[in-house]
């Protein structure tokens, strides 16, 4: 038997997941003219996409300090309690990355060393919603791993700077801050302005436009992933409450209207229980426009006959997110392989990685999971290798090794590289 749908995706959604519009195209010609122009194309996107256009998007310290003053107190503290679990977390993660030398032969010593990227530019979304959680994930992230400079950028919400953003953006140690968003922002760090500085490499989700451009200027600068519009499968079988499952289907669907939620199960009952709930709940959910319109465009759900059934298809989802309510969610760790991240058992939910337990969240969408997993401390290391030969005989046998080795790919140049050493060494004889 093969896996039934109850309800299926009238839209499927991709990297450029308004099929609308030519999403790729536009995010084109925006870079292109960035490119060219600098600051007078960013200042005229900004203000076309967010009709924003002050003296300087970059903020100064007071600025800042203006901001961070209009954020109540228990904000500012609970950004703190957030960004110290997500420190932790990301310092464990620096922690499991070994920095060695091994001795592999008598006198031969290679060696890794992490070494930070120098110049990191931050995205932080905020389009919709002040996204202030992005924050600790990128620039604090970054900041653990020892990137000297960060620079964070978020767009301006109704024409105002986001005080709680701007205020999560100082306390994860950015360097600079900009209030710019979209394609505008990405662009503008990737080639650099006069007011931009260029950065190495870009890290942050962002909608279909914010990801399309990270495609785009791959090459220019690294990224870490293309973290588009979020999305959340949950696996259940019959020992799932409904009511759970509908209500944090819908706390991923109000991320944005192309957010795909789905739920696969080996219960119809609670499939069936489920989406009533998300009816019921959708006629009060102050968010249920966008909500709505994900679940109703992009919600799915699937009846597997067998819980190995439901591990395979999840598998084939590659979801951003995945939620397991089954007798025994940890078996998820052996049975599936490509997922953002797994959130196992009723007592977690993906909205505490969103916002507070420590892990980061911006994570791969649209099958991306098949090749990488999330942020993390590591995407901001490069990871490089040392060699040195220290014994005079181990040169002058790796220099015989290589010539023999270059020569079968006729490299004459890389053979007498060896050959000089082994004559150095082991007294050989040239033969040129
Ligand atoms: P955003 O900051 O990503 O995008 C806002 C910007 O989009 C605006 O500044 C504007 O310049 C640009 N824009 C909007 N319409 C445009 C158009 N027609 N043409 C060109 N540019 C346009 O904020 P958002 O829109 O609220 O989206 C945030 C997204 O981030 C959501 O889709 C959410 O799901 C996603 N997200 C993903 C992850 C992840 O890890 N995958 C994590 C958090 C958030």
């Amino acid at each position: 038997m093969s896996p039934r749908y109850l309800k299926t995706a009238s839209q499927t959604a991709t990297t450029a997941s308004a099929p609308e519009i030519d999403v790729g195209y536009i995010v084109k010609g925006v870079i292109d003219d960035i490119r060219q122009n600098g600051d007078a194309a960013v200042q005229r996107y900004s203000e076309k996409f967010d009709h924003w256009s002050p003296k300087s998007f970059k903020l100064s310290k007071e600025d800042i300090a203006v901001a961070i003053a209009a954020v109540p107190k228990q904000t500012i503290e609970d950004i703190k309690q957030v960004q110290a679990k997500v420190r932790r977390f990301a310092q464990a993660q620096k922690d499991s990355i070994r920095e060695f030398e091994v001795e592999t032969e008598p006198g031969v010593f290679l060696g890794q060393r992490n070494n930070p990227i120098a110049t990191v530019g931050a995205y932080i979304p905020g389009g919709r919603y002040p996204l202030l959680a992005s924050a600790h994930m990128t620039i604090l992230t970054a900041k653990v791993a020892g990137v000297p400079h960060v620079i964070g950028t978020t767009p301006p919400i109704a024409g105002k700077i986001p005080n709680s953003t701007v205020a999560a953006m100082h306390l994860a140690g950015a360097d600079e801050i900009f209030i710019l968003g979209g394609v505008q922002a990405i662009a503008a760090m990737a080639v650099g302005t006069e007011t931009v500085r260029k950065v190495d490499f870009i890290a942050g989700p962002g909608n279909a436009f914010v990801a399309e451009a990270k495609r785009q200027l791959f090459g220019d600068i690294g990224i870490d992933l293309l973290a588009g519009p979020t999305e959340i499968l949950i696996i259940t079988d019959e020992t799932a409450d409904p009511f759970t499952v509908a209500t944090d289907i819908l706390s991923q669907a109000e991320h944005g209207p192309d957010s795909p939620a789905i739920i696969l199960t080996t219960s119809e009952k609670v499939a069936r229980t489920a989406m009533a709930y998300i009816d019921k709940i959708l006629e009060e959910l102050p968010t249920a426009a966008i909500a709505g319109t994900s679940w109703k465009v992009h919600g799915e759900v699937i009846v597997a006959d067998t819980i190995d059934e439901a591990w395979k298809v999840a598998s084939e989802i590659a979801s951003e997110h995945v939620q397991v309510f089954t007798k025994n969610p940890r078996d998820a760790l052996e049975k599936i392989s490509a997922y953002g991240a797994l959130f196992l058992g009723e007592k977690t939910c993906v909205s505490y990685g969103d916002k507070c337990i420590g892990t980061n969240h911006v994570l791969p969408t649209r099958k991306a999971a098949r090749y990488t997993g999330g942020l993390w401390v590591g995407k901001f290391l490069r990871t490089c290798t040392y060699q040195e030969v220290r014994d005079a005989e181990a040169s002058g046998e790796l220099g015989r090794l290589c010539g023999r080795a270059a020569r079968a790919e006729n490299f004459e140049g890389h053979a007498r590289s060896g050959d000089l050493r082994a004559q150095k060494y082991l007294n050989d004889e040239y033969s040129w």
